[in-house]
């Protein structure tokens, strides 16, 4: 709950004083490791379930703190019988750290776009930047305003940094002044994290599909060479969905990438700030031109 916001609210709400709460939203998510752990009330630590007098083995699956597997029993973690105890949650610790099956595609489809020497995207941020766009208006409810930004193409796909980002101020002068104030608060860092009444409708969950089915085919639509530091990335494989192998990249890149990379240090050696400081001034610089053309807009 957010403080002003909601102290305000509950003064209205509650003319006697009474503390009054109310649930933002509902997320679904997957645990991070620390809080499976947190979570846990015993190491999983033994593949071996039953000893010779089919007993449960303790740090086995039937370990009886993770709840009772007989009728008679009680559990020995919170006390409650067998028809009552819900059972409780184990954790096993890998020795290496590996892939969530489930999440394996996203990984994938994210890695193979990623450029393997700057960790950027491959694709300009120009391009991502209307589909970002559309994602945020929809996690703050301004779903008409997504609507009428996600039906505007860039008009110009294969321009330089520069007239692409004027593309984007161009698609957003037809949103809603709400809209525009919210992305520019966003573009600055400042944006309220509070959802404006969302809920998870079946029309929102469905732009929020189609906003990322788009993404993934701006991500496959990438060239082996990254638009932000011009080298050539090896192509990722996948066997099994659970291994990833990076094919070496042809020789002919290999000069090309060293020739960029001696480049880079020259350009640092001499320029002040370095590479970095660089293109963060032009990233500054490009953010400062767009808003300076949204004010012309409104
Ligand atoms: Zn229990
Ligand atoms: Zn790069």
């Amino acid at each position: 709950m957010e403080d002003t916001e909601s102290s305000a609210w509950e003064t209205l709400a509650s003319p006697h004083g009474y503390p009054t709460l109310e649930a933002d939203g509902v997320s679904f998510g997957f645990y991070s490791a620390e809080e499976m752990r947190r979570l846990s009330v015993k190491q999983v630590t033994t593949a071996v379930l039953h000893d010779a007098m089919n007993r449960p083995v303790a740090g086995g699956l039937y370990d009886p703190a993770f709840g009772p597997t007989d009728f008679n029993e009680s559990c020995v973690t919170c006390g409650l019988d067998y028809t009552l105890c819900g059972g409780h949650f184990g954790h096993v610790e890998l020795l290496l750290p590996t892939y969530s099956h489930l999440l394996f595609p996203l990984a994938f489809n994210l890695l193979r776009a990623t450029c393997f020497e700057c960790d950027h995207f491959r694709v300009s941020g120009a391009s991502l930047r209307p589909i970002a766009d559309v994602m945020a208006l929809l996690d703050v409810g301004l779903m008409s305003d997504a609507a009428a930004l996600s039906e505007r193409r860039p008009q110009n796909k294969s321009s330089a940094g520069g007239e692409a980002t004027h593309a984007t101020s161009s698609m957003r002068s037809s949103l809603s002044r709400a809209a525009r104030r919210y992305l520019r608060a966003r573009a600055a860092g400042d944006a309220p994290s509070r959802r404006l009444g969302t809920c998870n409708s079946p029309h929102l969950i469905s732009m929020r599909k189609a906003a990322y089915d788009r993404f993934a085919n701006v991500l496959k639509g990438g060239s082996p060479a990254c638009t932000h530091c011009g080298k050539v990335s090896g192509q990722l494989k996948v066997q099994g969905n659970y291994k990833l192998f990076c094919v070496p990249v042809s020789d002919r890149a290999k000069t090309k990438n060293a020739k960029l990379q001696r480049q880079e240090r020259a350009a640092s050696g001499t320029g002040a700030g370095g590479d970095t400081g660089g293109h963060q001034a032009e990233t500054e610089r490009e953010a400062e031109r767009e808003a300076e053309r949204e004010a012309e807009v409104e």
